[in-house]
């Protein structure tokens, strides 16, 4: 298995992730997804929108605001129960989650800890000009919430008939007591969020369909089946608003930990909703003839840790004629360039005109780059370690037999393409 540091650094190095405000030494728990980071998480995005938006009769999509009416909060719990104890070192001021610490004193210094206080981990802002408690609110700590509070609207404005749900990706934020692991724990982060509103009593077949579902489109994705398992929560993990919940869970370096949370919500959103707003949140099941609140599956997963996982599973090494090769065998989906035109000689203006011809032609289906930066051999490898699927070469032969190389990531072989079928050659070859 590959180490954190290797990938921390590929991801530096190669310009998928960067702390945020490294200038100014860093600001913990937030990163800056880099030139290839941002094309990465928006495919990531694109897949799972696909396959639980675009691909299914009963879902559609949502993207309500981060910031949310106060009440909402107090409403779901969060403001009472969103919450993490913590410990204060009274000698290195250090404060530490109670519940991630062995012993009774701290882990830095090894001073005297205070008791255990519960600290709420939403961060607050305000609207208007007055910093007082009336134009207090939140930065939303999960996209959730503002899928029940739209719950009505989406019911009345789209004919929908449950079993559905409602998808949402956005940005959502957390005040971590301690973060690390590189993104995997962070302050700030995006989220994939479905609710998936059952009639009750259908709820637990529905949550084993999207435990299934949704560890399918990892695998799909390339996530090796040995890194992957299920596991239920305990009963004193669960969060305060679940019935059961699930993690799918991925083995990262650091061992075993939670990709992917499919929870089991009951109606205690809907519920406490209506309660605090005073407004109807009933469904009316025209078959049963009856009304009800729905129950809610939630399949809700961090787009930066998928991502995280995508990247792990796919980084490998291997030797090629004495020499270390590093490549990141990702799912073409996947990966933030479909294909770099390399010109076998730079100094050659009409190798390097067809060369950019090429990539302009390609560009128009996908992402395609011209790099002519170094030497061949170099330019494969650069391209192999950010896992481009394709390469394809433009040499001297090409000006007299208008024909090009196309190099295979993975396997490394090469095989000659017209220039007038290479768009749809290589466009073939990422669907495949
Ligand atoms: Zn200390």
């Amino acid at each position: 298995m590959v180490s954190m540091e290797t990938i921390t650094s590929l991801c530096k190095r190669r310009g998928f992730i960067f702390q945020s405000s490294e200038i100014y030494e860093g600001l913990a728990g937030c990163w800056d997804f880099g030139p290839l980071g941002v094309e990465l998480v928006r495919n990531v995005k694109e897949a799972w929108w696909k396959n639980v938006v675009h691909q299914r009769d009963d879902m559609v999509g949502l993207d309500a605001s981060i910031l949310m009416h106060p009440q909402a909060w107090v409403a779901s719990g969060h403001v009472e129960n969103f919450t993490d104890p913590m410990v204060d070192c009274m000698r290195c001021k250090r404060r530490f989650r109670a519940d991630h610490i062995d012993g009774e004193n701290c882990p830095n210094c090894g001073g005297e800890l205070t008791e255990a206080r519960q600290f709420n981990l939403m961060f607050k802002t305000f609207i208007g000009p007055l910093e007082d408690e009336a134009s207090q609110v939140y930065l939303r700590p999960e996209t959730a919430q503002g899928i029940f509070v739209n719950f009505k609207n989406i019911i009345d404005s789209m004919r929908l008939k449950i079993p559905f749900g409602i998808a949402q990706i956005g940005k959502a934020f957390r005040n971590e007591i301690t973060v690390g692991n590189f993104i995997f724990r962070v302050r700030e982060f995006e989220q994939m969020e479905i609710e998936y509103f059952v009639k009750p009593g259908t709820d637990e077949e529905w949550h084993e369909k999207w435990i299934s579902n949704r560890s399918d489109w990892y695998l799909q994705l390339g996530i090796r089946k040995e890194n992957l398992r299920c596991r239920p929560h305990e009963e004193d993990e669960l969060a305060h608003y679940s019935k059961s919940c699930v993690d799918i869970e991925y083995l990262f370096p650091m061992g075993w930990s939670e990709l992917e949370g499919v929870a089991s919500r009951s109606d205690h959103d809907l519920s406490v909703h209506a309660e605090h707003s005073k407004k109807d949140l009933n469904y009316y099941d025209p078959v049963a003839e009856t009304h009800y609140v729905p129950y809610v599956i939630e399949p809700s997963v961090g787009v930066g840790r998928a991502a995280l996982a995508f990247l792990i599973d796919a980084y490998s090494e291997e030797e090629v004629a004495g020499r270390k090769r590093t490549i990141l065998r990702i799912h073409k989906d996947l990966a933030p360039i479909k294909a770099a035109v390399l010109p076998l000689l730079r100094n050659r203006p009409d190798i390097v005109q067809l060369a950019r011809e090429i990539t302009h032609a390609l560009q128009k289906e996908f992402v395609a780059v011209y790099d002519d930066t170094a030497g061949i051999g170099r330019l494969y490898r650069r391209q192999d370690e950010i896992g481009t699927p394709y390469c394809i070469t433009v040499d001297v032969e090409s000006l007299d037999d208008r024909a090009v190389t196309i190099r295979d990531r993975d396997s490394m072989q090469q095989i000659r393409v017209s220039v007038d079928r290479l768009v749809e050659t290589v466009t073939e070859k990422l669907k495949s």
